[in-house]
């Protein structure tokens, strides 16, 4: 990343499948939600200390890059109603999934003991990240639950909410400001965008080619992070054959990425590219599906004059001196 002038590190440290993070506040999120079980009976997981954390924040600092942490909420948290299952609408015994996907059960907006947990762990969190920045998700939260559910309606009556997306919204606002008096600033994935988005939240576009969500971002003066999986999304294929998963994004898509040609540039803090691991299975796999991508995002954003026949040939020489440094 350093050699690229790659300088933010966007960490998504939870989801269903397990819980990444240390918590002195809440340990069974360690215990419990950092580990689950495949069909063969095998136990798979870990997660990192706080020690840890704070070592890698270090040493990324040492070489000018930032660690912007994720915590996604209030969907994809399997891994936290693993361990705790009272926040969620309807507690039952739930298990970190061996399998992907998106699931009905989220964290309850209607209860104040998820608002209290919540308020507590972000604010542990985010002390151990010296960033300004701290991401809570808000992606791919159904709302079934939240439907039946008598403490989020009773909520939604309360304040005089339309419907179940501007409840989320007001519980994504109510934790950015709390993190506020932290000095933190809060990003969501582009679906923050569907209930009643506050200007001070930062918008992460990542749904299709993007243009869509950055128009709407623009219309509500909200700074935006450009990442659309077309073009961003370094999980998919690089090409027909190669190893990924959803779509096929080659090196030239990666290099057709133009900040400038999204609505309102200004608002556009910068963009980054997302390497979900789900279907990646060791180091090289995942090395082999970084670059060359990698390069192509980071010539496009600091180059953007450059053109791609230009770049094939400069690939060769960056390839040369990468191999010097390792
Ligand atoms: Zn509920």
């Amino acid at each position: 990343m350093n050699a690229l002038k790659l300088n933010k590190f966007h960490w998504h440290l939870t989801d269903d499948q397990g819980w990444r993070i240390e918590s002195k506040l809440f340990p069974a999120l360690c215990e419990k939600g950092a580990y689950r079980v495949e069909p063969d009976g095998s136990r798979h997981g870990g997660f990192y200390t706080q020690d840890e954390i704070r070592e890698i924040v270090s040493y990324a600092d040492d070489l000018g890059i930032e660690v912007i942490p994720e915590v996604d909420l209030p969907g994809h948290a399997l891994a936290i109603l693993a361990a705790y299952p009272h926040l969620a609408c309807f507690p039952q015994d739930f298990c970190v999934p061996n399998s992907w996907g998106i699931f009905d059960d989220i964290l309850c907006a209607g209860k104040d003991e998820v608002l209290d947990f919540l308020s507590q762990l972000l604010s542990e969190i985010a002390e151990l990240f010296p960033s300004e920045y701290i991401h809570l998700g808000g992606d791919e939260a159904p709302k079934a639950r939240w439907k039946a559910c008598p403490n989020c309606q009773s909520r939604i009556r309360d304040l005089k909410l339309k419907n179940e997306e501007e409840l989320q919204s007001w519980l994504f606002l109510k934790l950015a400001q709390g993190l506020a008096q932290q000095g933190k600033s809060v990003i969501g994935w582009d679906e923050i965008l569907d209930g009643r988005i506050d200007k001070s939240l930062i918008v992460m576009v990542w749904r299709g080619d993007g243009k869509d969500a950055a128009s709407k971002a623009a219309e509500n003066s909200n700074s935006y992070i450009l990442c659309p999986n077309q073009l961003c999304y370094f999980d998919w294929k690089a090409s027909e054959d190669s190893p990924g998963a959803h779509g096929i994004s080659t090196l030239a898509n990666v290099y057709s990425l133009d900040p400038s040609s999204y609505s309102r540039p200004d608002l556009c803090l910068g963009a980054q590219a997302n390497l979900w691991t789900e279907h990646i299975h060791n180091e090289a796999e995942l090395e082999a599906m970084l670059l060359p991508r990698a390069f192509a995002l980071a010539e496009r954003l600091w180059n953007p004059n450059a053109d791609y026949q230009g770049f094939l040939t400069r690939l060769n020489d960056l390839e040369g001196y990468l191999d010097t440094l390792s």
